[in-house]
């Protein structure tokens, strides 16, 4: 599966390439991450019990943004 956002996302913390904010199943079918540039974003648990399957899709996609930003984020604070 895969989704788009509309979410802006930090730029590629190694290369500095822009990242388009795709999210795809991870290692497998309870993981998502977003596809990043030189590397993949970090993977979050996707509930796939979920009752409302297209919510938490949302929700999972969000979580997969908020780890590639955070991740991001740490990595160029910690070149800065
Ligand atoms: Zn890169």
């Amino acid at each position: 599966m895969t989704t788009q956002t509309d979410r802006e996302l930090l730029p590629c913390p190694w290369c500095g390439g822009k990242v388009k904010g795709t999210v795809v199943e991870g290692s497998t079918f309870r993981w998502r991450c977003v596809v990043g540039c030189c590397t993949d974003g970090p993977e979050v648990r996707h509930d796939t019990l979920a009752n409302d399957q297209a919510a938490a899709e949302i929700d999972s996609r969000d979580r997969a943004i908020t780890a590639w930003n955070t991740r991001a984020a740490a990595a160029l604070g910690a070149e800065a």
